[in-house]
C-alpha cells in the first residue's frame, strides 16, 4: 500500500464535449477501504467520470488525484495498483477464461490466485471456454476478475452488474464486500438502488454532470427525516376531513386509484387519526404501512427521472 490516505479524490472536475459540459464542477472523495456509488440517469456523466480517473479521458477543468497521483500524468505508475472494469469489456475471441484471469494474473506482483476468483465469481464451469463463447453475464465476470486478479488498491467498476442475472449479482456483491474488508478502495457506478444501498458506505447522486445529493445510504433516504403512510382502500373516498384532521405540515392524497398516501412527520398520533377515520368510514385499510423515503424516491425527486433499470 501506498500509504495514502485518500484513494481519489477530485476537485472541480469539468469535461466538455464540443463545448457541452458532460461534467460540470464534480468533486469526489474515497477512502481506502470504502464503497463510493455515483448514481445517475443515462447521460448525467458517471462514465466520462470514471474515464478520467482512470486516465483514459482528458479533462477541461479541475484536480484529479487517484492514489495520490494525477492520472493523466502518470498513468503507467497508476496501472499496478489500480482496477479498471469497463462497460462493455472486451477481450481477444480465442482467449480462455482460466487462462485470461492466469495472463492478467502474471503481470501483477502479488496477485489474487486465480483459481479462487474464478470459482468466486461462479466461471468455474466454463473456466475452459473461449471469450467469445461466453454470455454477455459470463464476459462480464471475466472483465471484473481481469480488474481484480492484480489486487489493486482502488478498483473502478461501471455498472459492474448490468448483465448479470440476480445470482451473478450476488456472487459480485460478495466479492465487493471482500474487496472492501481487505482494504480496497471502490468506485463503481450503477442505475440499481438496490446495488448502491446494499453495497455503498457513500453514494453521490449526479444529474447533468453535477452532484444533487450525496451521504451513507441511510442519511439519503432519511433526508427531510419525513415518512410516509401508506394504504389501499375503495377508489375516490372524500379525504377532506381527514385532511382537516391530521396536524398541520400532513397532507393525504390519492396517487393512483385506491391508494392513499399521507406526507409529512408521520408519529403514533397520525397513524391513529388515519385508522380513526378509517373505522368510521367503516374502511378496512389494506396493505397499511408506514415507511421511509427508498433511495428511489430520493431520486426521482432530485432528478425527475426514474433510474433505467
Ligand atoms: P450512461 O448511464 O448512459 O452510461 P453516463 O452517466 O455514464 O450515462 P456519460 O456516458 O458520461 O454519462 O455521458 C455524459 C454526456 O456526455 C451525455 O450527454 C453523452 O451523450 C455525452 N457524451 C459522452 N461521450 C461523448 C463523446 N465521446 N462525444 C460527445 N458527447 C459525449
Amino acid at each position: 500500500m501506498s500509504g495514502a490516505t485518500s484513494a481519489l479524490e477530485v476537485r472541480g472536475l469539468v469535461v466538455r464535449y464540443q463545448g457541452h459540459p458532460a461534467v460540470d464542477g464534480l468533486d469526489l472523495d474515497l477512502a481506502p477501504g470504502r464503497v463510493l456509488a455515483l448514481l445517475g440517469p443515462n447521460g448525467a456523466g458517471k462514465t466520462t467520470t470514471v474515464e478520467v480517473c482512470e486516465g483514459l479521458r482528458s479533462r477541461d477543468e479541475g484536480r484529479v488525484a487517484v492514489l495520490g497521483v494525477d492520472p493523466a500524468g502518470a498513468p503507467d505508475t497508476l496501472r499496478s495498483r489500480v482496477g479498471v472494469m469497463p462497460q462493455g469489456g472486451g477481450a481477444y475471441p480465442g482467449v480462455r477464461v482460466r487462462e485470461m484471469v492466469g495472463l492478467v494474473a502474471a503481470c501483477a506482483a502479488d496477485p489474487l490466485d486465480p483459481d479462487w476468483l474464478v470459482e468466486t465469481l461462479g466461471l468455474a464451469s466454463c473456466a475452459r471456454k473461449p471469450y467469445k463463447r461466453l454470455s454477455v453475464g459470463q464476459q462480464q465476470r471475466l472483465a471484473l476478475a481481469c480488474a481484480v486478479v492484480g489486487r489493486p488498491e482502488l478498483v473502478f467498476l461501471d455498472e459492474p452488474t448490468a448483465s448479470l442475472d440476480p445470482q451473478g449479482r450476488r456472487l459480485v456483491w460478495e466479492l465487493v464486500r471482500a474487496l472492501r474488508a481487505d482494504g480496497v478502495a471502490v468506485l463503481l457506478t450503477t442505475h440499481l438502488m438496490q446495488e448502491a444501498e446494499e453495497l455503498a458506505d457513500h453514494i453521490v447522486i449526479v444529474d447533468h454532470g453535477r452532484v444533487v445529493a450525496q451521504g451513507s445510504p441511510e442519511s439519503l433516504t432519511a433526508a427531510g427525516a419525513d415518512r410516509e403512510l401508506r394504504f389501499r382502500a375503495a377508489p375516490g373516498m372524500d379525504l377532506r376531513l381527514l385532511a382537516s384532521a391530521l396536524p398541520e405540515g400532513c397532507t393525504v392524497s390519492e396517487p393512483t386509484s385506491g391508494s392513499y398516501l399521507v406526507e409529512g412527520a408521520i408519529d403514533p398520533q397520525v397513524l391513529s387519526t388515519v385508522t380513526s377515520w378509517c373505522a368510521r368510514q367503516g374502511v378496512l385499510a389494506d396493505d397499511l404501512r408506514v415507511a421511509r423515503r427508498s433511495l428511489e424516491d430520493v431520486f426521482l425527486e432530485l432528478t425527475g427521472r426514474e433510474l433505467r433499470s
